[in-house]
């Protein structure tokens, strides 16, 4: 972070001279207060309307229950020294010293205090007992890691995202524990922080001979894979916005991100489950522990499980019931989850489990303590997800739509008291329009949102109907000043859209987004407006990846997954006129597949062969490995004898000459292509960046 810092305070003064100019000439108005400590040379302070929603906030908020914080330190054994852990690879994997900041909120006036607040609980870091017998590595990852004992050894319930961050969770279990050896795994859903760090705690091999059991809910694998494959580009681009990836940590930045500070950067494998549970309730011993497993599938992720330790009276609840309300929907992009199913798995672990739990912890944030205390939990937990999901409905039936629910439904006055229930993960606004979808989809019945034009197209008819660029910026100015910052991004976003290369104009939304990004309490929402003031400003700095699968995850592929990605990759503009029929043949695993090219479509099926193909392809499935993870081509595996064909060989390069990569950096906001040459950031070091499908 230091060199991006040390870069920019080169130009510092002079962009700042240009924004300012800028500014005063385009309206007599004040210009906005540059932030000095600000990580952008055009960054601002926060308005004084942006601080009397803080203030708000701190008046109305109940800051005198500290039960969170009680909770949240309670049981702590020990930590490390450093808050940073090294990735194999070289950079640091995980890096919780950036967040240092947080510790002071006193000093902080950028964030909305009950972000601030969940962020500074997010602060805890170390090994913690829940109760004996059962302990948690907190603050390593996005997610926990919970150690259970068991006759043997330790039952491991979601190995965190990455084996680097997994493996000094385990040497911090050893040095004070003792050392004992991983004798299970369970993963608790399909999310890729609750299993990518498995082999920084198991050795394959000992999964295989049996040594190690991993547990997993229904159609683990199936999710675990596919969930982030054929939307997989769509959705890491927007990860730039919900998780903020370009944005340094910073009070005026990234200030955490509400189940954790961020997510680790390290090798994200997985180990496939040896045990699933298959029917909704299963109870079995692990390592002598007696467990009853609950699959509760579409809930949080499409494959998740609860667990209940009778033994112990803990309730193990996943993610399923976090110290935050979750995603309905996700602005990464996911499909829609089912915000009532939800809730009525809550209500069962209540009624089943919840009676007589004296501890109830989870894969993020603290756990509960005291029977009282859990049931208030899964009680507030069950009824904002069945509010939300019922009073949302209840408005729609009477005719608000998708695109005004955001701004009718609230929460009840009795769970806007209380802290279990605030928005830091999913947000309030964007649950609501998700729940929309799920019943009735994107459409809000109005005809003139049928067939819109598209924005590129729509704008430059809304800048010549509000007389051209100058009246919009002298009146989106004069919004922006008097702190009516959602109508400023109205007319201004049809001037960016317009004219994509009018920095002015771009600076000017990019104040705008700022302030609301500083006003939100969630932090995907904060995220995703800093993310586009940050793009508006300086362009999209190339270079920034963030990692969604590794080899392990390709290699789960199915075949079929993976040829329905090929379809998605083809150009069908390419493929205009082409047709033929292919036959997969993957001997080692006996599949066979037809694959047809027709009417620009690529369809493939699976136990089919054509008599009248085109060509036959045969070559074996962990050859064909290679293929999909882009280590050799399929060319080259003909040429050295590893796939063997027969027919016509033209097709596959007539297929080949219709595949598209798809490249991360694509626009969202107009004209952000590209660093601009004003705020030269090629080298901006963004911090770590790690698996993602929350
Ligand atoms: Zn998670």
């Amino acid at each position: 972070m230091r060199s991006i810092k040390q870069k920019m305070k080169n130009y510092t003064s002079l962009t700042i001279a240009v924004a300012v100019l800028t500014l005063a000439a385009c309206s007599p108005s004040e210009a906005p207060v540059v932030a000095k400590d600000h990580f952008h040379p055009k960054g601002k302070e926060p308005s004084e309307f942006t601080l009397e929603i803080f203030e708000k906030a701190r008046e109305t908020l109940p800051f005198s229950d500290r039960r969170d914080f009680e909770e949240q330190s309670r049981g702590f054994i020990a930590a490390p020294e450093s808050k940073k852990i090294m990735a194999d690879a070289g950079h640091a994997a995980w890096d919780l010293e950036r967040y240092e900041f947080l510790l002071e909120p006193d000093k902080i006036n950028s964030v909305h205090p009950s972000m601030l607040r969940m962020s500074q609980l997010n602060m805890n870091f170390g090994l913690y007992e829940v109760i004996p017998g059962i302990y948690q590595v907190r603050g390593f990852a996005l997610a926990n890691i919970t150690f259970v004992k068991g006759d043997t050894g330790w039952i491991v319930f979601d190995p965190t995202e990455a084996a680097e961050t997994a493996r000094a969770a385990k040497e911090l279990v050893d040095e004070h524990l003792g050392e004992l050896p991983v004798v299970a795994v369970i993963y608790s859903h399909s999310h890729a922080d609750h299993f990518g760090g498995v082999r920084g705690i198991v050795d394959e091999a000992d999964v295989r001979s049996g040594k190690v059991s991993i547990i997993a809910p229904r159609d683990f694998m199936a999710y675990a894979i596919s969930e982030n494959i054929y939307a997989g580009n769509a959705m890491t681009r927007r990860l730039f916005y919900q998780y903020g990836v370009l944005l340094p940590a910073s009070p005026y930045g990234h200030a955490g991100q509400g189940l954790s500070q961020n997510t680790a950067a390290g090798e994200l494998g997985l180990i496939i489950p040896t045990r699933i549970v298959e029917d909704n309730i299963e109870e079995f011993e692990v390592d002598g522990v007696n467990m009853v497993f609950k699959n509760t599938p579409g809930t949080e992720a499409p494959s998740e499980m609860n667990t209940y330790i009778p033994g112990m009276k803990a309730l193990w609840m996943a993610e399923n019931v976090v110290g935050s309300v979750h995603n309905i929907y996700t602005l990464r992009g996911a499909q829609v989850r089912d915000s009532l199913r939800w809730s009525k798995y809550i209500n069962k672990a209540l009624y089943a489990y919840g009676q007589e739990a004296e501890v109830m912890f989870a894969s993020h944030h603290w756990p509960r303590w005291g029977n009282e205390r859990v049931q208030e939990i899964l009680r507030d937990q069950r009824d904002v997800y069945a509010h939300m999901n019922n009073q949302v409905l209840h408005h729609v039936n009477q005719g608000v739509t998708i695109n005004e629910i955001h701004n009718v439904y609230k929460s009840p006055a009795s769970l806007e008291k209380g802290w279990t229930t605030g928005f830091y993960h999913g947000s309030r606004e964007n649950n609501s329009r998700g729940i929309v979808n799920y019943y009735l989809g994107h459409w809000d019945a109005n005809p003139a949102t049928l067939i819109p034009l598209s924005p590129r197209d729509s704008a430059p008819l809304y800048v010549e109907m509000m007389g051209g660029a100058e009246k919009i910026m002298a009146k989106g100015q004069e919004l922006h000043d008097q702190g009516k910052y959602r109508a400023a991004s109205e007319i201004l976003d049809k001037l960016v859209f317009a004219e994509p290369q009018n920095q002015v104009a771009k600076d000017l939304l990019a104040d705008v987004y700022e302030q609301l990004g500083y006003q939100q309490e969630n932090p995907g929402l904060r995220n995703a407006f800093l993310a586009g003031a940050y793009e508006l400003r300086s362009g999209i700095p190339e270079g920034a990846s963030p990692k969604t699968s590794g080899p392990d995850m390709i290699r789960a592929m199915t075949t079929d997954l993976f040829l329905d990605f090929l379809g998605i990759r083809m150009d069908g503009r390419k493929a205009e006129g082409m047709a033929f029929k292919i036959n997969l043949v993957t001997p080692d695993n006996g599949e066979k597949y037809l694959i047809e090219l027709s009417n620009s479509a690529l369809t493939n099926i699976e136990g089919y062969q054509a008599d009248d193909a085109d060509l036959t392809i045969t070559i074996n499935r962990s050859d064909l490995e290679q293929v999909m993870m882009g280590a050799k081509s399929l060319a080259d595996q003909i040429a050295d004898g590893t796939a063997e064909i027969d027919g016509d060989a033209g097709v596959l390069q007539q297929l080949a000459s219709t595949m598209v990569d798809f490249e991360l950096g694509f626009e969202i906001l107009p004209g952000t292509k590209g660093p601009s040459p004003e705020t030269d950031l090629n080298d901006f070091e963004v911090g770590p960046v790690g698996a993602m499908s929350e």
